[in-house]
C-alpha cells in the first residue's frame, strides 16, 4: 500500500486560463528549471530546516548554480533575465519554499539592484561578479525599530569626516543582516538631511547583528537587529547614485511586483494541496472531491488562484515593456497577498487535522504569507499608495 498524502507538496501545473502558452522558450525554461529544483531538492529537505529555524545553506548555493542570481541585472556574472522570467522564478521558489524565494529577494532584488540601479560602473564591477555566484551575499537595511511603514523618516545618521562617513543607528528586521558580507544601509546625512545608501563591509567595527527570535513565518531565514555604532565607511561605499529617499524607493517600488509573484507561489502550492488531498482523502465512505461544498470551495479557491495569475502575467508584461508603474505593482502586491492569505486558510482547513502538519505542504505556506503580506509595504500602505493615485489626495504623508 502506498503512503497517502506523499506528493501534495508537488505541482499539479494548474493553469485553467492557459495562460503558459504564452512564455517564451526562455522563460519556459527557467520555470522549468526551479519547478523540478522545488520537486526534487527542496520539498524533500524543506520542512526540516523551517521546524528548527536553520539556513538550508545547501538549497542557497544551488540557486546560484541555477544561474537566477541577479534577476534582470544584465552583465556582471548575474542571471539577466527578463522580467517575466524574473517573476515566474521567484514564483516558483515561493511554491516550494518562502523562505528560499526571500533570501533571494533579499540578496538579488534588494542588495543586488540597489549596486546595479544607485551604483557607480566602478561599484558595480567590484561587488556585483562575488554577489552573482553568491560567494559574497547581501542585506538590506532601511527599517529601523520606530520606523517601519514610515521609514521616509529613519534616523540613522551618517556624518561625512574626511574620506569616510561614520554611521550611527539602529535597524530592525533586516534578512540577511548576521550572515551578510555586503549590507546595504540607508542613512540620513547629518549634514543636507538627505537619505543616503551605503555598502557597509562585514565584519565592520561598531556593526553588530542579533538574530530575532520567536519567528513563526519564513523560519528557514533569519531577520536581525542591526546596531550601527561609529561605523566607518570610506566614501568610495557610498553609492554614487543613491541621493535621497527617491531612490531608495526605485528599489523598492522595483521588488514590489515579485512580491505579487511570490503571493502566486504560495497560493498555488495550497491550492495545488488541497485538489490532491480532497481527492485522496475519503471521507462518509468518499473522496472529499465528490462533496458539493469542497467542490465549490476548490473552484472558488481556482478562481481566485487565476485572478492572480492573470495580474501577475500583466505586470510582467508591463514590466517586459517598461511601462510598470509603482502604483499598478502596489495594487499587484495588495490584491495577490491578501488573495493568497485567504486561499493557504481554506487549504489549511480542507486538509482538516493534517493540515497543521508540516509534512503536508500547507501550514508553512499558510504561515510564510504572513511575511509577504507585511514587508516592502503593508497591504494598507499599498492601497493608501494606491489611493492616492485614483483621488489625487494623499492620506499619508
Ligand atoms: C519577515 C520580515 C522580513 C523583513 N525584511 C526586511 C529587510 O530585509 N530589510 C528591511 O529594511 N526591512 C525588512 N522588513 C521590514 C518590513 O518592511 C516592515 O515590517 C514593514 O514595512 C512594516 O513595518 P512595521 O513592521 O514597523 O509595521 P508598522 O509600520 O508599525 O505597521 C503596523 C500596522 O499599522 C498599519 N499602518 C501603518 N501606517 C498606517 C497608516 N498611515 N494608516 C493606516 N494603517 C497604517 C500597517 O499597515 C500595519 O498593519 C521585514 C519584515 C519582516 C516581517
Amino acid at each position: 500500500m502506498t503512503t497517502p498524502y506523499t506528493h501534495l507538496g508537488e505541482a499539479l501545473g494548474t493553469d485553467f486560463f492557459s495562460v503558459q502558452d504564452e512564455f517564451s522558450d526562455e522563460q519556459w525554461q527557467r520555470f522549468m528549471d526551479v519547478r523540478k529544483f522545488v520537486d526534487h531538492e527542496v520539498l524533500p529537505d524543506i520542512n526540516e530546516y523551517w521546524d528548527k529555524a536553520e539556513l538550508p545553506w545547501h538549497l542557497f548555493k544551488r540557486l546560484g548554480e541555477l544561474n537566477i542570481v541577479g534577476d534582470d541585472i544584465v552583465g556582471y556574472g548575474a542571471a539577466g533575465m527578463s522580467p517575466l522570467s524574473v517573476g515566474l522564478v521567484h514564483m516558483e521558489l515561493h511554491r516550494g519554499d518562502g523562505s528560499l524565494g526571500t533570501f533571494l529577494g533579499v540578496h538579488s532584488g534588494l542588495a543586488m539592484q540597489s549596486i546595479a540601479m544607485c551604483g557607480s560602473e566602478e561599484q558595480k564591477q567590484r561587488w556585483l561578479p562575488a554577489m552573482s555566484t553568491l560567494d559574497k551575499l547581501g542585506a538590506f537595511a532601511l527599517t529601523e525599530p520606530e520606523h517601519g511603514s514610515d521609514s521616509i523618516a529613519l534616523e540613522t545618521t551618517a556624518t561625512r569626516d574626511g574620506d569616510s562617513w561614520v554611521i550611527n543607528g539602529s535597524k530592525r528586521w533586516i534578512g540577511n543582516g548576521s550572515v551578510a558580507d555586503l549590507v546595504i544601509v540607508w542613512a540620513r546625512d547629518t549634514e543636507s538631511q538627505e537619505v543616503l545608501g551605503f555598502v557597509v563591509e562585514t565584519p565592520a567595527e561598531g556593526y553588530t547583528a542579533t538574530v530575532i527570535p520567536g519567528k513563526v513565518s519564513l523560519r528557514a531565514l533569519w531577520q536581525a537587529d542591526i546596531e550601527l555604532r561609529d561605523v566607518r565607511v570610506p566614501d568610495e561605499n557610498r553609492l554614487e547614485f543613491a541621493r535621497s529617499f527617491k531612490d531608495c524607493g526605485r528599489v523598492l517600488a522595483n521588488t514590489r511586483g515579485i512580491c505579487a509573484w511570490m503571493a502566486l507561489g504560495h497560493a498555488t502550492a495550497g491550492y495545488d494541496a488541497a485538489v490532491r488531498y480532497a481527492k485522496e482523502r475519503t471521507q462518509f465512505g468518499k473522496p472529499l472531491a465528490s462533496f458539493q461544498i469542497v467542490q465549490q470551495r476548490l473552484v472558488k479557491m481556482l478562481a481566485d488562484l487565476t485572478g492572480m495569475q492573470l495580474y501577475c502575467m500583466q505586470i510582467g508584461r508591463l514590466a517586459d515593456a517598461g511601462k510598470l508603474s509603482p502604483t499598478i505593482a502596489g495594487l499587484a502586491k495588495m490584491n495577490n497577498t491578501s488573495t493568497a492569505r485567504t486561499i493557504l486558510s481554506e487549504a489549511r482547513d480542507l486538509l482538516g487535522g493534517n493540515g497543521i502538519l508540516l509534512e503536508h505542504h500547507v501550514v508553512r505556506h499558510w504561515a510564510d504569507i504572513e511575511a509577504i503580506h507585511t514587508f516592502e509595504g503593508t497591504e494598507t500602505i499599498q492601497t493608501l499608495i494606491v489611493g492616492r493615485d485614483v483621488t489625487g489626495i494623499s492620506a499619508f504623508t
